[in-house]
């Protein structure tokens, strides 16, 4: 058995890495642990060298379409007892240095929800997830939460509360997550 600490910088907050960590260490049954912090994201997995070894290149590969990994350092660190792979909360920072995306036009499975009579988005000009929507013009600091952006205004109702806390879904912790029961509202004069 092995552990290591594996720091990866890009932008990397705000575009589904931290689920996409979660499930690639659980397929390869790893323990530990990732958060975002201001110097991007940080991930403690342990499990035998074997698998250690696929672990960054299984993330290279499916990370999502506005991630961008600028490096990765992995370490070698001691073991410790953990059970699970679990999502941990942010730690408070102090010298932010991590990148913020750029604002992204919807995603195809956005623009899908956006077109679609029956879904709770139909026609809703604010809809957006993590592989999608703004970034750059709501993010006031980092880490990148909705309390550092500018839809801290808007309280998450609960259909959208309950996306942003499933990581299997695709708006896990998207932060600017909203609807048209409790987002922005716009009107064109
Ligand atoms: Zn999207
Ligand atoms: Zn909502």
């Amino acid at each position: 058995m092995k552990r290591q600490g594996i720091r990866f910088t890009g932008i990397v907050q705000g575009v589904g890495f931290r689920p996409l960590i979660a499930v690639v260490a659980r397929e390869l049954g790893l323990t530990g642990f990732v958060y975002n912090d201001d110097a991007g994201v940080y991930v403690e997995v342990q499990g035998t060298e074997k698998v250690l070894a696929k672990f960054v290149d299984a993330v290279k590969e499916r990370k999502g379409p506005i991630a961008r990994i600028d490096s990765v350092k992995a370490y070698e660190i001691p073991l410790k007892e953990d059970s699970l792979f679990v999502i941990a909360p942010s730690p408070a920072g102090k010298q932010p240095a991590t990148f913020i995306g750029a604002d992204t036009a919807p995603c195809k499975a956005c623009r899908r929800e956006l077109h679609d009579p029956m879904n709770r988005r139909f026609h809703y000009g604010f809809i957006n997830c993590t592989h999608c929507g703004p970034r750059y013009t709501i993010v006031e600091t980092v880490p990148y939460d909705r309390k550092f952006t500018s839809m801290k205004e808007f309280a998450l109702c609960p259909a959208c509360k309950n996306e942003y806390e499933s990581e299997d879904n695709r708006r896990y912790h998207a932060e600017p997550n909203a609807c048209p029961v409790c987002g922005p509202q716009y009107t064109l004069y």
